[in-house]
């Protein structure tokens, strides 16, 4: 098949567009580099099956393809808040753009959701029936509701227009090609134990996530999009298994060897206490669970960090 991966060059689509290929599959990777890496893409380009198309999905595109994956989107808070209008528009924008593609083509459109639609949750672990709770004016609402709007727009699309629609709720991962400046939790804490730097914890440290190792989670994309026509989603995708940021923050400590200190700063504004996701919708539908652990996910993620910080050694 052709599949087009919009936000490909990105660290959750440079996996999938590797995954893709590997299978025998045809890839176009529409990213504009927003917060992506070239060097993300650099191996991929090398191979006959892969088109890197540069554009930005705020603007209709066409491409003759059978399947879409939405992953175009800034999912860091650093990078979301950059340009929270452009957040809204990619959010908004870009889904209606891969919906008009899917719904002239007929074919089939995933969307990257994410566990921020349940914003800071009142029930733990997240179902799939919470709805959420989500300050629509603050510093984090172009990236929740920009993405809580994509998915009543893929249900819109699928009630009013019969699009065949795959929506998965991603929670928290990580693992290579994670960029340097990404500025989400793990790397910044690999990164700062490998330089020695102080690794900086936002508040008291005691809010939770649950980290899912990016291998697992392309499988569980896979499986969400070759699922039965009539599984629509939302489906959690992400590892149960719950730390605290504080825990997070000794086990990179540990696994690095690093005798960085741990410097607490303040709180964000709306930070969820707690995240978990409750999986099981995605191991009855799709068979799916995680099967690497946050401590084996670190210790295959930290050596992509040493080599691209330039240090040697394991
Ligand atoms: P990322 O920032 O590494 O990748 C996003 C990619 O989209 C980048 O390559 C970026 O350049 C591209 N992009 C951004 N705006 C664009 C635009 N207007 N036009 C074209 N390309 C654009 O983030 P990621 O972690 O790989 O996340 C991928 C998707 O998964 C996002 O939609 C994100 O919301 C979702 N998600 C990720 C996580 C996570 O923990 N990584 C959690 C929940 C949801
Ligand atoms: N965090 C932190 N130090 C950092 C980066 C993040 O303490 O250098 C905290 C952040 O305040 C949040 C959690 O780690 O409570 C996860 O943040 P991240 O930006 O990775 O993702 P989020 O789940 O908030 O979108």
């Amino acid at each position: 098949m052709k599949i087009l991966v919009t936000g490909g060059a990105g660290f959750i689509g440079s996996h999938l567009c590797a995954r893709l290929l590997q299978d025998g599959h045809q890839v176009v990777c529409l990213d504009n580099f927003f917060s992506g890496q070239r060097s993300n893409v650099a191996g991929l380009r090398e191979q006959p099956g892969f088109t890197l198309a540069e554009g930005d999905v705020t603007e209709p595109y066409d491409f003759s393809v059978d399947q879409i994956y939405n992953l175009a989107c800034p999912a860091s808070p650093v990078h979301y808040q950059r340009n929270p209008v452009g957040t809204v528009r990619t959010c908004v924008l870009g889904a209606i753009h891969a919906l008009e593609l899917a719904k002239r083509r007929g074919i089939p459109v995933l969307q990257a959701s994410t566990s921020e639609v349940y914003g800071d949750p009142q029930v733990h672990p997240q179902p799939e029936s919470y709805h959420g709770d989500v300050n629509p004016i603050g510093p984090r609402a172009c990236y929740d509701e920009g993405k809580r709007c994509a998915e009543t727009l893929f249900f819109d699309y699928h009630r009013q227009y019969g699009v065949g629609i795959k929506v998965v709720r991603i929670f928290n991962t990580y693992g290579p090609n994670l960029a340097l400046n990404d500025g989400r939790v793990i790397s910044n804490f690999i990164i700062a134990a490998l330089q020695g730097k102080s690794i900086s914890v936002d508040g008291d440290g005691q809010q939770t996530r649950s980290f899912c190792y990016v291998d697992d989670l392309v499988q569980g994309l896979l499986r969400m999009m070759d699922s039965a026509r009539d599984l629509t989603g939302p489906v959690n995708l992400g590892n149960p298994g719950e730390f605290t940021i504080n825990e997070l923050a000794a086990t990179v400590l540990r696994l690095t060897g690093s005798h960085s200190e741990i410097t607490h700063h303040p709180v964000r504004a709306d930070d969820p206490r707690q995240r978990r996701p409750d999986i099981t919708l995605a191991k009855s539908k799709l068979g799916w669970q995680p099967t690497v652990a946050l401590e084996e996910g670190l210790q295959r993620t930290i050596p992509y960090f040493r080599k691209a910080l330039g240090l040697h050694g394991t």
